[in-house]
């Protein structure tokens, strides 16, 4: 799955399109069902650890991205629901190019004791604030509301 999404710079004002690859956020099949399966019961994430070059990949997955070493059961880790932006951008259209009501701030956030990353929204309208290297914590749902998808975190701050 791809999304295009017409993005402003504050900055300069100028408008760029693009295509972001979204495929990867998505942890797909068993791997997928057991991330999501914890997610649903937990405040953390599952990642797993490769055996051979120590990568910790999130999300989870069955075969190391690397190495393609396959990941046994054993080496599946909790990890904090918790990160660091690693860069971020003030979205002002969706994706259908309509303006928003209020900008949206998108960051690419490192998961702590992974090598991986997620995409989120930051829970905030302070549009000046360079976001980048901040600490941030997912908030997810109340469990009872949960459905065992990434529509379980509904924003970061
Ligand atoms: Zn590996």
């Amino acid at each position: 799955m791809t999304f295009t999404e017409k993005q402003t710079d504050p900055t300069s004002e100028m408008h760029w399109l693009g295509d972001m690859q979204a495929d990867y956020f998505y942890p797909n099949g068993i791997a997928g069902d057991k991330f999501f399966k914890h997610l649903k019961e937990n405040d953390s994430f599952l990642a797993t650890k490769c055996k051979k070059c120590s990568k910790v990949l999130f999300p989870a997955r069955l075969y190391c991205e690397d190495c393609f070493t396959e990941i046994p059961g054993e080496n599946w880790i909790e990890v904090p629901a918790s990160g660091k932006i690693r860069l971020f951008t003030i979205a002002k259209l969706d994706a259908h190019g309509e303006k928003m009501k209020e900008p949206k701030i998108m960051a690419l956030i490192d998961i702590e004791k992974t090598n991986g990353s997620i995409l989120g929204v930051i829970n905030s309208n302070d549009y000046e604030k360079d976001f980048s290297g901040v600490q941030v914590q997912a908030v997810l749902r109340p469990k009872a509301n949960r459905e065992g998808t990434l529509k379980d975190i509904l924003y970061w701050e």
